[in-house]
């Protein structure tokens, strides 16, 4: 059986955005494929300490056991949860692989110059973690990694380690597919991009200063709604969708479209021409603090002892599989 592997760090609260562009998707794939693959989610713990953590990591890491759960995933004996610290073999491997990956190659990835920014003092996990993300991938066979847009470099470093090491000491890894097939698995034309509140050029994100900027899964709905009436728009006279001319209408009816499950096409079609902005504010904050009571409701009715035994129960699968794949590994390079 083919695998499917994703996760989402557990750094904090997450936003609309996270929601809406990575939860939810990969929760509908997850659901889509868990009679026909092996499905494993996992939380990167160990990639969350290269940041700040806001909160409790613990904490988080059970609340975002919590958000797939709310979110809809469906449970069967091919969906596998852990958590990455939980699997030791995922930093074991890391290291050999370190020694099959390039400074060149590494110094090349974008995420690691935006994130150190040329800072001497920016710490060694931020410049190494691709290849942390390579072990986890590559441990688990996993064939396919529906992961956001600024990760494809990684994707692509992964296979590149993967076919490089199985070059130099025989096929022991299975490479992953190369990320324009990737996207055509997600089933999405376009990735999922929901935009900030008070400057629609920019994603929302939680890093952003501004409350008003960003809708955080624990906002109260009414919070949210109001967040929602006071979002930029323009100075044109009715609703059009153009996300270049026009992108903060353009991102509530985006939100609306995606929080109802209707096609953009129709959402628009519904709206456009419509002269009072307040009309479709009220309907887009309406949805989202609709979401949000029902999400809330369903988030404090799970204990942490169901998700607990959810963790204890794919990390007993996570460990069986990943140090069976360890020791070729092991083997491979004559450790063993
Ligand atoms: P981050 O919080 O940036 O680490 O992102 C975690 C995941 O959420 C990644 O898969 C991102 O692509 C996705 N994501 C973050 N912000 C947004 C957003 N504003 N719209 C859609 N997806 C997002």
């Amino acid at each position: 059986m083919k695998t499917i592997l994703t996760g989402i760090r557990a750094n904090s609260v997450l936003t609309l955005g996270n929601y809406l562009g990575a939860l939810l998707p990969m929760v509908r794939l997850s659901n889509k494929y868990s009679n026909e693959y092996n499905i494993n989610i996992f939380v990167p713990d160990l990639h969350s300490i290269i940041s700040e953590v806001d909160g409790d990591l613990q904490e988080n890491i059970i609340r975002t056991l919590k958000y797939y759960l709310v979110a809809g995933l469906k449970i069967n004996e091919n969906v596998h949860i852990y958590r990455q610290s939980h699997v030791p073999a995922h930093s074991e491997l890391c290291w050999i692989l370190n020694c099959n990956a390039t400074m060149g190659e590494m110094g090349r990835m974008t995420q690691y110059k935006e994130k150190s920014e040329g800072k001497a003092s920016a710490n060694v996990g931020v410049f190494d973690y691709p290849v942390l993300m390579a072990a986890d991938i590559l441990l688990h066979d996993a064939d396919y990694v529906p992961l956001g847009e600024d990760q494809f470099q990684h994707i692509e470093l992964t296979r590149n380690v993967a076919e490089r090491f199985n070059h130099r000491y025989g096929e022991v890894f299975t490479v992953p597919v190369e990320t324009a097939k990737q996207v055509e698995f997600m089933g999405v034309e376009k990735p999922i991009r929901v935009r900030d509140l008070v400057n629609p050029e920019k994603k929302m994100s939680k890093s952003t200063a501004s409350e008003n900027s960003k809708i955080m899964l624990d906002d109260t709905p009414e919070k949210a709604a109001k967040k929602i009436m006071s979002a930029t728009t323009d100075s044109f006279s009715d609703v059009q969708f153009d996300f270049e001319t026009r992108p903060g209408i353009s991102n509530l009816l985006y939100i609306e479209a995606l929080l109802t499950d209707t096609p953009l096409t129709e959402v628009v079609e519904k709206w456009q021409g419509e002269t009072r902005y307040g009309e479709l504010k009220k309907q887009v904050a309406e949805s989202v603090s609709g979401m949000l009571s029902e999400f809330q409701a369903k988030l404090s009715a799970i204990s942490d002892e169901e998700v607990l035994e959810l963790f204890t129960e794919g990390e007993k699968y996570a460990n069986e599989v990943a140090n069976k794949k360890l020791l070729a590994v092991q083997k491979a390079v004559h450790l063993r």
